[in-house]
Order: structure tokens, then C-alpha cells, then sequence
């Protein structure tokens, strides 16, 4: 490609909302063009990054016998409410009706689509297991698009859908996944970690996400530090061991205090001199219509992920101002376990190890001190439902854990029998036995993996491409479009390059060379060729190499050998 003859945008200003390098350096360089909030045209830079994406992981789905298909973005409302996701998902659906007022949903993941397309056309063992995939367009009505194309409203997405025997047969599909997604990853050059993660709406047992490692990630993961260990997991997913000092003493008298105007832990804990561990938060959820309320230590969070898999719910909302009323009787912030009935009663497992708390008195401005869980009310569940954090102890190996920042551009899911049992697709097993498919799905953020490219690929000057997803493998730069010594070298190198099969930018713009080499920087080139009269004279040329700066000087002759030769080196 020429520059002349190609469509690279530039720009010199970061654009005002950008608020992560990846989103101001992919508008800079020409990649993207926004349209409307979390709304972006690929333009011709962005799309061939894309496509290189999207042929990584083509081919490593293909490698494990995934077929590619493509279903319509476009679907039926009546596939969503078999499932119950047409009320599940909520907002982010993206709904319209056509002319004769149906619903239908444009598509943000595609169980329903693919479960229906399946059932009663795979009905034999012997088809499975089979596993289809797609790279197409997904729609998600996201509260906050934000970061460019890392949370867009439409965005472009690989799922893939896998239908399995049993879970043996799925555990199989499973780990060939995860080994798929490994290559895909490592193969875009990025540095990233596979942790268990929670279900969301999608459901399911078993789900690890892929998180490449940046300081602006929205994911939290904990990890163990030790390479042996290496257990990692979102925090609300991960389970830990958290210190045990608020064993305190033996059960002393329980007692009310008047705490006036004070709601918030803070409040409560500055006005009582007491250490926000030593008391007890109740929070109260709504789910299918129960009420259920949580209990968790004072200075720790609730895992909404954590305590929906223990109720075993999809969906859990905090309960309204009137809801809390109308069970504790009291304004919102003095609930507490202590009398309460009919709700069922979630208490942390470290919650049930502590002495002497203090909790809401379920009566405007009263806290009760020395509470004792078992002594003065009893859990109906005693689970873990807190979120880890960094300090905790790994529950595996004792180490200390701790936390980092990851954007996740895959993630995996076992599902098991949830759509085939509620869209009734079955197959019949070796006995004649009609049985619903175990099922997988697998999904991976094709653009938000190009984004995440740029956030861990960059220096002030711009993107540093991995060789294997840049737009172009080396950029030509002729310092002079005049001199025809110059330019016939340039057309020489850059017809031997083509000839190999490398993506190569000639940029032929009748520009100053500092002008060239900034552009050349920002849109992120590995390798840099430049043909000046000075080395030229000597029958050389100039190779450098984007992400280290280094400059070589190659014999004019051999110049195509020695670039594919280097290409190869830092790929
Ligand atoms: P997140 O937690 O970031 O909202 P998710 O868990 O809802 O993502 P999945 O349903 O697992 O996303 O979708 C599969 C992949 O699609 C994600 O791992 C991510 O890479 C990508 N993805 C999801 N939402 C978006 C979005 N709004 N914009 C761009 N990519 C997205
Ligand atoms: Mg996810």
C-alpha cells in the first residue's frame, strides 16, 4: 500500500473524552472514528488490525475442530423468553420492534440463537461433541460505553458455542478452549491471565476470563504470587482466608446504644470508637420476589457474585428504601440481624467466627453492641460471600495474595444443561436415552483485544504494534519523493517485500522526514526502512526497530532478506 493511495487519518490533538492511551493513540493513528457514545467506524488502519486479530483466532478455533458459521444479529423476542433472558438481562438488551409491532433483540451473545438452530437437527451421540462458532457484531446497551472500542455499545465479538455429551465431554471441549485462547492471546503478543471468574448473566458452573494485565483494566483480580500455586480469580470470585483477630473474648451482654443520625459504618464506627471490623453489615437484597439479607464484616464488601450463586439466582437487586422499612421497621442503615424474620439470613463464614459486634438495632438511630451470631440470632446459611482482597491469605497455599488490574478480552464458560433443559434440546445417548446436551460457550472481544493491544503496546510516541496484528510489517520511508535514486531503491525494496508476502506501507507523500518518522511512530510500525542519499551512496539503507529505536544499516541487495530475517527476530 501507498500512503498517498491509502486513507490514514492522523491526527495531532487527543480527543477530549479519551481518558486511556489505547483510546487516544487508536484515534490519533486513524484507527477509529467515533460515530456516538460507544458508537466507532473502523476505518481502514483499525479494520486491517482487526482482521489479523480475527484470523489468529479463526485459525485456532478451526485447529480444535470448531466450524465457523454466522447467524443473524437480528432475533426473536420468543427465543429470549423461553430462556427468561428477555426479563433477566435487563437494560443492556438492545430491543426494537419491526412494522408489525413483534420484539425482537439485536443480538449481545447468542445461546438462544445457536440452542435452537441445534435441537432437533443434532439428535445422535455419535455427531458429538460439536462446537460452532462466529465473528460478527454484537449489540450490548452498556450503562457506561467508555475507553474507545473497549466498552462499546456495538462491538465485534467471536462466540463460539459447544455441544457436548456429558460433562466429561464437555470438560474436554473446555480445556481445549482455554489451550485455544492461551495460543490466540500469546500469539497477539500480549501479557495476560487466565482466572476463575463469575458467571453473570450468562450462567453457568465453571468460567475462567482472560485478563490482559493494564493499570486502567476495570477487572480486580487476585492472585497468589507463587508461580507454583498461581491460583487467580476475580475478586468477587476468589476465595481467601481472611485474618481471624476479631475473635474476641468470650460473649459478653448484649446491649442497645443510641447512635442518633449515625447510618453509614464510618459514622457509626467514629461515633462508638470502635474499628469498622468489629461490626456488622446488613444489607438487604430482593431476588424473585424474597427477601433475603447479608451479612458481612464491617470493613469488607459483599460479593453480589458470591451470594447470588449461594441463593443460586441469577438476578439480586438491593432492596428499596420502602422494602428496608417495611422489614426492620427502621430507617435505611439500622438493620441488623438481631429479631428479624421472614427473610432468610446469609452470614459470612467470618462473620459467624466474631465476638462481640456491633449491628444495626433494626430501630431508627439504635445500634446494638456484643452481638454474638448462634447466641442472639441464627443464620440460615453460613457461606462465603465477601470479596477478596489483596493481604488475604490464598486458600489454597496460605500465601499472602495480591491484587492487580486486568482488562478481560476473553472468557469461557461451562454451562451445563441450563438452555438445553429450558429449550428442551436433546440428543439420544448410546442406551436410546433421550438427554439434553452439556453445553460450553466461549467468547472473546475482537476489538477490545486490538484496544488492549494498544494499552499494553505503546510509549509516548505512539503504538508499538506485536508484528503478528500490525496493520503493516514495515513502513518504507523514502526521505525525498524528488530524487529518483531514492524512490527507484524505495520501489525496489517495496515490490521484493510485497513479493514475500509482507505488509508493507511505501510512504510516497511529499512530506518532510520528520514529519514521515512521527507518523510512522504513532501508527506503529515494527520495522521502519529508511533510504536516504547519504547511505544510499553507499549501497545502504537504514532498517529500525520501533520498539527499541535501534537502527541497523543494510546492503541495498540483500536489504529483503534482512528485514524478513528481522521480522521474524522480534515477532
Ligand atoms: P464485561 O464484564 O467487560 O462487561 P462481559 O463479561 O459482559 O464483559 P462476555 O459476555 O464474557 O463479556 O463477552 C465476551 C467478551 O466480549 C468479553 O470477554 C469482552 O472481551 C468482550 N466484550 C464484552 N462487552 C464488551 C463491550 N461492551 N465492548 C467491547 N467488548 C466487549
Ligand atoms: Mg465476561
Amino acid at each position: 500500500m501507498r500512503w498517498t493511495k491509502a486513507y490514514i487519518p492522523t491526527v495531532k490533538e487527543d480527543p477530549a473524552e479519551a481518558e486511556i492511551m489505547s483510546h487516544k493513540l487508536m484515534v490519533r493513528a486513524g484507527m477509529i472514528k467515533k460515530v456516538g457514545a460507544g458508537i466507532y467506524t473502523l476505518l481502514p488502519l483499525g479494520l486491517a488490525v482487526t482482521r489479523k486479530v480475527e484470523q489468529i483466532v479463526r485459525e485456532e478455533m478451526n485447529l480444535i475442530g470448531a466450524l465457523e458459521l454466522l447467524m443473524p444479529v437480528l432475533s426473536p423476542a420468543e427465543l429470549w423468553k423461553e430462556t427468561g433472558r428477555w426479563d433477566v438481562y435487563g437494560a443492556e438488551l438492545m430491543r426494537l420492534k419491526d412494522r408489525h409491532d413483534r420484539d425482537f433483540v439485536l443480538g449481545p451473545t447468542h445461546e438462544e440463537v445457536i440452542t435452537d438452530l441445534v435441537r432437533g437437527r443434532v439428535r445422535s451421540y455419535r455427531q458429538l461433541p460439536l462446537t460452532l462458532y462466529q465473528i460478527q457484531t454484537k449489540f450490548r446497551d452498556e450503562i457506561r460505553p467508555r475507553f474507545g472500542v473497549v466498552r462499546g455499545r456495538e462491538f465485534i465479538m467471536k462466540d463460539a458455542y459447544s455441544f457436548n455429551r456429558d460433562e466429561e465431554c464437555l470438560d474436554k471441549t473446555y480445556r481445549d478452549m482455554y489451550g485455544a485462547y492461551d495460543a490466540v492471546f500469546r500469539r497477539c503478543g500480549l501479557r495476560f491471565r487466565p482466572v476463575l471468574a463469575d458467571s453473570g448473566a450468562i450462567g453457568g458452573d465453571v468460567t475462567h476470563e482472560f485478563n490482559v494485565l493494564a493499570t486502567i483494566g476495570e477487572s480486580h483480580i487476585i492472585s497468589c504470587p507463587s508461580d507454583e500455586c498461581a491460583y487467580a480469580a476475580t475478586d468477587e470470585t476468589a476465595e481467601s482466608v481472611i485474618e481471624e483477630s476479631t475473635v474476641d473474648g468470650s460473649p459478653a451482654p448484649l446491649s442497645e446504644t443510641h447512635t442518633p443520625r449515625m447510618k453509614t459504618v464510618e459514622e457509626v464506627c467514629a461515633f462508638l470508637k470502635a474499628e469498622s471490623r468489629k461490626l456488622v453489615k446488613t444489607i438487604l437484597y430482593e431476588s424473585d420476589g424474597e427477601v433475603v439479607v447479608a451479612l458481612v464484616r464491617g470493613d469488607r464488601e459483599i460479593s453480589e457474585s458470591k451470594l447470588r450463586r449461594v441463593l443460586k439466582r441469577d438476578v439480586l437487586t438491593m432492596a428499596g428504601e420502602a422494602t428496608v422499612r417495611g422489614f426492620t421497621g427502621a430507617e435505611v442503615g439500622y438493620a441488623g440481624p438481631v429479631g428479624l424474620k421472614g427473610a432468610r439470613l446469609v452470614a459470612d463464614k467470618n462473620v459467624v467466627k466474631m465476638a462481640n459486634f456491633i449491628t444495626g438495632a433494626n430501630k431508627t438511630d439504635y445500634h446494638l453492641i456484643n452481638v454474638n451470631a448462634g447466641r442472639d440470632f441464627s443464620p440460615d446459611v453460613v457461606a462465603d460471600i465477601t470479596v477478596a482482597a489483596s493481604g488475604d491469605k490464598c486458600i489454597r497455599c496460605g500465601r499472602t495474595l495480591t491484587d492487580y488490574r486486568g482488562i478481560e478480552v476473553g472468557q469461557i464458560f461451562k454451562l451445563g444443561t441450563k438452555y438445553s433443559l429450558k429449550m428442551n434440546a436433546t440428543y439420544i445417548d448410546e442406551k436410546g436415552v433421550e438427554t439434553p446436551f452439556a453445553m460450553g460457550c466461549y467468547g472473546i472481544g475482537i476489538t477490545r483485544t486490538v484496544a488492549a493491544s494498544v494499552e499494553q503496546n505503546h510509549d509516548d510516541n505512539g503504538i508499538i504494534w506485536p508484528p503478528p496484528i500490525a496493520p503493516f510489517q514495515v513502513i518504507i520511508t523514502p526521505v525525498s519523493t524528488n530524487d529518483e535514486a531514492i524512490m527507484s531503491a524505495a520501489e525496489k525494496i517495496y515490490s521484493e517485500l510485497c513479493a514475500k508476502g509482507i505488509d508493507v506501507l511505501l510512504d510516497d507523500r511529499d512530506e518532510r522526514p520528520g514529519v514521515k518518522f512521527k507518523d510512522a511512530d504513532l501508527i506503529g510500525i515494527p520495522l521502519r526502512v529508511t533510504i536516504g542519499s547519504r547511505s544510499l551512496k553507499q549501497g545502504k539503507l537504514e532498517v529500525r526497530i520501533r520498539r527499541t529505536g535501534e537502527m541497523q544499516e543494510t546492503p541495498v541487495e540483500d536489504a529483503a532478506d534482512r528485514i524478513t530475517q528481522l521480522l521474524n527476530e522480534i515477532s
